[in-house]
């Protein structure tokens, strides 16, 4: 039988999660899900250098937000843990240890400041250098010291690196799910460091320590970690063990398509590139977020699931349930996906249609709350947000389009009132508001006939009526249904406004 699917996010905590890295989680969590898999979530935190305050909270909360449910992680307990590497430090040595005993690893005391000097030396002649097989039997490393010699430095408590000893000429064929079959020659590669004098192993062994000891089965994760691959293979060969599949996504490319999308692309165009909004611990710093700036989570898993990978239709609007039934490993794309943040607003607007209305409802008697100190009963803002909502992408974008459903015009836009205000409106907008008094039906359905059959009963045109009296209400010749206003305002409200108007503009 074949071993179940296990895949895991990777992150390292050091800082917010850019939604590349939230589409790396996302294709790990459907490809998990459709094979009735377990997703993990690892944190790689090995580097304490780069570590950031926070980046963990916010990886998990930018994973809940989206609807990822970890199998097993730091807080979900589950039998491969600890699930942070620093919590695993233990274990790496031995793994360490049995690559010098097989011969596939040697102990390096080159100090920083030797190899800064060699390093300097190649650049002065344009060049560059690496640690490698071709220059490994002249540098400070066990492969060079008798056995006694390296057992003294190490006894000395010199500082050392443990580097992995890659193979000379060596013509290797590695395939990827998503790329193929790939050709690496190993003189081309470097012998990376895998675990330091402090106890801390580097990512490179951690990372495949982990994966083994995890039963991972598929590696899913972003484009950058192709040229490690070859190493990595290389490690589980040297440690026997059974590697497991590799998928390497496609880069996010900027909307230009010219490079990868940065932070800095999102700040100058005005579009987060993170899902929740990041306060930098250090500078202060403020980045925008997708849910701050209130976009729906099913909006930004959609438009990420589609950057980068398609099934054979024309669909675009996809639910969670149906990502997982149609998600395919070998259909997502090898060419980078260019970032479209117009064609993210078009799926925020689809999801807006779609959403249960009491989400929205809830989101803008918040921001009514917050933004304008308007205390507003739920059951008036759900009216009001069913009514709007196909104008809308975002929930602000509810006062822009429904202002006056809160606050009475204060002045009345001069180019409308030029065009709607003529001699004798203020007497006919008099005789609509006695009409409208006398009325208790004000459901949408009662005070259209009323209104339409007594402006025919008037035989007035009907725009010399319908135009003063949106005015009145709205200030503006913008906004719904004058019916639907109307209805939603109530009859003391909208007396009240005819009256102003009628006092105002005579
Ligand atoms: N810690 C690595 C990262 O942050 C993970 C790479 C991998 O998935 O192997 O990208």
């Amino acid at each position: 039988m074949k071993n179940s699917v296990r895949v895991r996010f990777a992150p390292s905590p050091t800082g917010p999660l850019h939604i590349g890295g939230l589409r790396t989680a996302l294709y790990n969590y459907l490809f998990a899900k459709k094979h009735n898999g377990t997703f993990i979530l690892r944190i790689e935190d090995t580097d304490q250098s780069r570590y950031v305050e926070g980046a963990e909270q916010y990886i998990k909360e930018a994973l809940d937000w989206c609807g990822l449910t970890i199998d097993e992680g730091p807080n979900t307990p589950g039998d491969f843990g600890p699930y942070r590497q620093s919590e695993r430090q233990h274990i790496y040595k031995e793994y360490a240890q049995k690559l010098i005993d097989s011969g596939h690893a040697y102990y390096a005391f080159d100090s920083a400041e030797e190899l800064d000097k060699l390093r300097k030396e190649r650049e002065s002649k344009g060049e560059t250098f690496t640690y490698n097989s071709q220059n490994r039997t002249h540098l400070n490393n066990s492969l060079n010291l008798s056995e006694d010699e390296c057992q003294k430095l190490l006894d000395d408590g010199q500082p050392y690196v443990i580097r992995f000893k890659m193979p000379m000429a060596k013509q290797l064929l590695i395939s990827d799910i998503i790329r193929g079959n790939i050709q690496v020659r190993t003189d081309a590669l470097d012998d990376k460091i895998l675990f330091k004098s402090d106890g801390m192993p580097t990512y490179h062994l951690a990372n495949i320590v982990d994966d083994h000891l995890m039963k991972i089965t598929h590696v899913i994760r972003g484009e950058e970690w192709l040229p490690s691959l070859a190493l990595h293979i290389l490690l589980y060969d040297a440690l026997g063990w059974d590697a497991p599949e590799f998928a390497h996504l496609p880069l996010i490319l900027k909307p230009s398509g010219k490079g990868k999308l940065s932070k800095r692309d999102g700040e100058k165009h005005g579009f987060p590139v993170f899902p929740l909004e990041w306060k930098d611990p250090k500078s202060g710093q403020i980045s925008a977020g997708y849910r701050e700036d209130y976009y729906l989570p099913e909006a930004v898993i959609n438009m990420l699931a589609l950057l980068g990978w398609n099934d054979t239709s024309d669909q675009e609007i996809f639910s969670l349930h149906e990502l997982i039934d149609k998600f395919d490993l070998s259909r997502v794309h090898k060419a980078g996906a260019k970032f479209d943040p117009e064609k993210t607003e078009w799926f925020q607007h689809q999801y807006v249609q779609k959403v249960d209305i009491e989400i929205l409802a809830n989101q803008f008697q918040n921001w009514l709350k917050t933004q304008k100190s308007i205390d507003s009963k739920i059951e008036y803002v759900r009216q009001i947000v069913s009514l709007l909502k196909e104008r809308i992408n975002f929930v602000p974008d509810f006062w822009q389009e429904g202002y006056f459903f809160f606050e009475a015009p204060q002045e009345f836009n001069p180019k409308a009132t030029k065009k709607a205000w003529k001699d004798g409106t203020a007497e006919i907008i008099s005789n609509l508001k006695t009409l409208i008094s006398e009325q208790n039906d004000f459901s949408k359905e009662s005070i259209q006939p009323t209104i339409k059959n007594w402006i025919q009963s008037q035989d007035i045109g009907f725009g010399k009526v319908m135009q003063p009296l949106r005015l009145s209400l709205v200030g503006d010749m913008k906004g719904p249904d004058v019916f639907d206003i109307i209805s939603l305002l109530g009859k003391e409200e909208v007396v009240k406004r005819l009256e102003f108007a009628i006092n105002t503009l005579k």
